[in-house]
């Protein structure tokens, strides 16, 4: 005898409002009838370990196919399966109080795509389907049961003739929906889905089947039973980290390094993380971080659980704390998916340090790639300054890479000082006076290292950087004095056209250079800052101070004639010369140490 059941009595409107809510993602219909399969599968596998289920063959697997003929998607498991009384208080009761729930909770919510987020269990399937039917036929033996429901929620059960185990879920697909019954389409969600649930999953499609008739080339699951990440890491090699990388990121390109994670008790996740080789050439700096619970595929970009400055990182984590039906507002004020992003900046940090400490030449090869997320990480978030303040490299001028203490301690650093250099064609002439000396000299020539060196020298104490070009004290002889009184520092500061012109007389250790310009460090960094937060009209002057080489034949010789025309032009022209080592001619310089230039050469006899 079928018994008739309405499940419109409490809930008249349920089918319209989860066709009209989910339209953004209906797709999930297919994870959420997929999962179930596993899930009974599961549930067997666990009955039979503890020995409350026995005589069950141990293969386990799911089936989905979809017919275009019939207009059926079906969904089949050998699971545990369901009795009469189980499919009532399972698939009349609870199933159905999940979807009213969700409903209950979120019919206030606007369908902006967060919505698909959410689940709906058993009944999504009515996303797709005008009508859904159900054979099951329980582990225990008892009779198979036969279940269909209508779009108006009215079921009918009754006895069914299923011999095998499991359940057989068909979904009736609507006109509407009918795109779902392509073959590709529905393979392609399913591998999304359920490219890693524990159990194999088969595929049919029946028209291609027909096609190819006996000739059917062996069929393999879908998916990957034992995903990488679910692996202990000493069991995995680089190079299944590399192919794994390839398979589900679609790059080419091997990853610069992976990380492994494996937490338990409290935070209870698993994963894999990726940091991708950016290289030169264009790519998008945006990675994916792809969501999984309990191996069944969440959601795709979840950065909530990356800070800004990681979010580049490629990878998967699979969280089975987290709700399967997760949404982006969730994410973003779980606790939870703080903690989680914590773990994965402090194991980001442990394995820079432990390839710092244990290979470093790798270290250094993808430093490069690797330097401006670094810098910018310190810049964003103190704790990850101060995890990686030791193993942050920097180049010297000779190529060389040291971390900031390396340079502190290296031979000829000064005390509390680090020199460095922004563009070593433009301050060449001052990398060849620090070298001679002795000094060593970094590069940092990248617009971040100007706000990353501001942090280094607000939490080290005496840690000073200084462009080379901004002081002379060590390459001068003596510490010189500004002397803008003394007539040879008047002669150069009418010569520049700048009464006001600083000009400090010295004795460098390099006599054939007459004069550089220094542009004090304060006023270049302030310019420079403001350049980056685009205060276009925010020109505060750069403090210049021309630095005059009393060891320098030139200097000398005009400073004993200082009144002659042949000084004074000599005097400009020195004051250009200083001026191009130091930064770009405006138009104005251009074009008068143009005209002094033809004036000389036409002197020369
Ligand atoms: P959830 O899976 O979140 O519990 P669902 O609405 O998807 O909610 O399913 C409700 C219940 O129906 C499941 O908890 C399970 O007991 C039962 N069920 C659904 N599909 C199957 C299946 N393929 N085999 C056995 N039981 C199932």
């Amino acid at each position: 005898m079928a018994e008739k059941g309405g499940i419109s009595v409490q809930t008249e409107h349920i089918f319209p409002i989860i066709k009209r809510w989910l339209y953004s993602d209906k797709e999930i219909f297919l994870r959420e009838i997929v999962s179930n399969a596993a899930d009974a599968e599961t549930k067997l596998k666990h009955l039979v370990a503890v020995g409350q289920a026995t005589g069950i063959d141990g293969d386990y697997r799911i089936d989905v196919t979809v017919d275009q003929d019939a207009k059926t998607i079906t969904v089949e498991d050998n699971g545990i399966g369901m009795t009469d009384d189980e499919v009532k208080q399972y698939i009349n009761q609870i199933a159905l109080s999940g979807a009213l729930d969700f409903i209950q909770k979120y019919e206030t919510a606007s369908s902006d795509g967060i919505i698909g987020h959410f689940g709906l269990g058993f009944y999504s399937a009515f996303m797709v389907a005008d009508s859904v039917e159900l054979e099951t036929k329980s582990y225990t033996g008892a009779p198979a049961v036969h279940w269909v429901c209508n779009e108006d929620g009215e079921f009918e059960m009754s006895e069914s003739e299923r011999e095998a185990r499991g359940t057989k879920i068909t979904l009736h697909v609507t006109e509407e929906e009918k795109e779902f019954l392509e073959g590709d389409k529905l393979k392609g969600i399913l591998t999304k889905y359920c490219g890693f649930l524990p159990f194999p999953v088969y595929f049919t499609d029946a028209k291609a089947e027909a096609k190819e008739g006996e000739e059917a080339a062996e069929i393999k699951p879908i998916n990957d039973v034992e995903p990488l990440w679910q692996k202990m890491p000493n069991e995995c090699t680089d190079e299944d980290y590399d192919q794994f990388y390839h398979k589900v990121f679609w790059d080419n390109q091997d990853p610069l390094f992976h990380i492994h994670i494996n937490a338990d008790y409290p935070l209870n996740f698993k994963g894999i993380l990726y940091f991708p080789r950016l290289g030169n050439e264009y790519r998008s700096l945006e990675g994916e971080v792809k969501l999984f619970y309990n191996r069944v595929f969440v959601s795709d970009n979840i950065k909530e659980v990356l800070p800004d400055y990681l979010l580049m990182l490629k990878g998967v984590l699979d969280c089975p704390e987290l709700p399967l039906n997760v949404s982006r507002s969730y994410l973003q004020d779980s606790d939870y998916v703080k903690k989680i992003s914590a773990h994965i900046v402090k194991k980001v940090c442990d394995k820079l340090a432990g390839l710092h400490n244990t290979d470093l030449e790798k270290y250094q090869s993808f430093w490069d790639d690797i330097k401006i997320f670094v810098e910018y990480g310190c810049i964003k978030d103190k704790k990850f300054y101060d995890r990686m303040k030791d193993i942050v490299l920097f180049k010297t001028t000779d190529g060389n890479f040291v971390t900031l203490n390396e340079y502190k301690k290296s031979e000829g650093a000064v005390d509390g000082k680090i020199y460095y250099a922004t563009d070593l064609t433009q301050q060449s002439v001052y990398v060849k006076l620090y070298k001679d000396q002795g000094i060593p000299v970094i590069v940092l020539d990248q617009l971040i290292d100007g706000q990353f060196i501001n942090v280094i020298e607000l939490n080290e104490q005496n840690t000073v950087f200084q462009r080379i070009d901004a002081v002379t004290d060590e390459i001068s002889k003596s510490d010189g004095e500004e002397t803008e009184a003394s007539p040879l520092s008047e002669l150069f500061a009418q010569a520049s056209g700048k009464q006001d012109l600083k000009v400090k007389e010295t004795a460098l250790k390099d006599a054939t250079i007459p004069a550089i310009l220094n542009i004090t460090e304060q006023s270049r960094r302030m310019n420079e800052m403001a350049q980056i937060y685009g205060m276009k009209d925010f020109h505060l002057p750069l403090e210049e101070i021309l630095v005059l080489n009393t060891e320098n034949p030139i200097v000398q010789k005009i400073g004993n004639d200082k009144d002659s025309d042949t000084a004074k032009a000599i005097a400009k022209q020195l004051y250009l010369l200083a001026v191009l080592n130091q930064r770009q001619f405006t138009a104005e310089e251009l074009q008068t140490f143009l005209e002094g230039s033809y004036d000389i050469l036409g002197k020369i006899q």
